[in-house]
């Protein structure tokens, strides 16, 4: 099978021989699987790159191998395998497993051919969701997460940080809680999508003079990094607001500590997705409209390297880039 792996300097195909599929795990034929931010990281080497291992979190498939009695259908899997047993696993965070890993680090991810993954991990779609739409569960996740450790009201202002696929889909599902939904926009492409799915926008350039007139709430951090969206987070947060972070940091931020404190606001991490996989998975049909907006680029798997180049390069109009086997 063709299967994608990180090299030295960046990603190539290489033709591999599947393994024995372990007990209680199924092969996939993966039918899509976007790019995330943190493949873009690595791809960049701003995090340590476990070279030879084939990244793809982000991924939708078809059963070709497994126990019996699955259906035949499409499957969104979710990507991280936890313990099922520990105390954070036994309270409901499986997120933050200790022994936790991820499909696209510690074993194969689904940019690729073929992808083994526990059969436990498997989402059903609905038969009318095509696979590139159902992709975008993974970061759909993430962003219900977000939103609802953001515990909105319809008087909420929200502020999302960053107008990528976790930015404008946390703006999407806020807006089901409230009108008032804004996000930072850095690209025209951006702001295209933003407006046409319901956000207003904020350029980064008019984000203080907004903050004077609107006082946010609640706001989501979406842009990690090496960027200043923390800092401006808990500089623009109304007191006794909320800051949801998730964005992955190679980069320490500064932050205006005391101001956290004596405007009493709360900074809340927000990690993959808790136990709501499988809500997101089944809102992709409500949302498939807005979801094909941000999915702006697609490749072939031989494609995979521009695939990683297009993404890399927001000037290429790129949100959400997929690749489809
Ligand atoms: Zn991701
Ligand atoms: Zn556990």
């Amino acid at each position: 099978m063709i299967q994608s792996q990180w090299t030295e300097n960046g990603i190539t195909l290489v033709d591999v021989t599947p393994g024995k599929l372990q007990p209680g795990w199924v092969r996939l034929k993966v039918k899509a699987c976007g790019i995330c931010g943190s493949d873009l990281h690595t791809y960049r080497r701003h995090q340590k790159v476990n070279i030879s291992g084939t990244p793809g979190h982000e991924f939708v498939g078809t059963i070709i191998d497994g126990p019996a009695g699955l259906d035949d259908s499409l499957y969104a899997v979710e990507p991280f395998v936890y313990c099922g047993t520990c105390q954070m696993c036994s309270s409901g965070k499986p997120q933050l497993c200790p022994t936790k890993n991820m499909a696209g680090g510690a074993f194969p991810g689904g940019l690729s051919e073929f992808v083994d993954a526990p059969a436990v991990s498997l989402h059903q779609l609905d038969k009318n969701v095509e696979p590139l739409a159902a992709s975008i569960a993974e970061p759909l996740a993430v962003s219900f997460r977000a939103v609802k450790l953001g515990k909105m009201s319809e008087n909420s202002r929200v502020l999302i940080l960053g107008g990528g696929t976790i930015g404008l889909l946390s703006g999407l599902l806020a807006r089901d809680s409230t009108n008032n939904v804004a996000i930072t926009v850095r690209y025209p492409h951006q702001k295209t999508v933003a407006d046409s799915i319901g956000l207003d926008t904020v350029s980064e350039n008019d984000l203080e003079a907004w903050v004077k007139d609107n006082d946010p709430d609640v706001i989501i951090e979406t842009v990690g990094g090496a960027g200043s969206a923390l800092t401006q987070a808990v500089q623009h947060c109304s007191p006794s607001g909320k800051i949801i972070v998730t964005g992955i940091f190679h980069e320490t931020p500064p932050i205006n500590a005391t101001r956290l404190v004596t405007r009493e606001i709360e900074m809340i991490g927000s990690f993959l997705y808790g136990t709501d996989f499988g809500k997101s998975v089944a809102l992709v049909p409500k949302y498939s409209r807005e979801i094909a907006l941000l999915q702006t680029h697609q490749y072939d798997l031989q494609s995979v390297s521009m695939a990683f180049q297009c993404a890399d390069d927001k000037n290429n109009q790129s949100i959400k880039v997929t690749v489809l086997p």
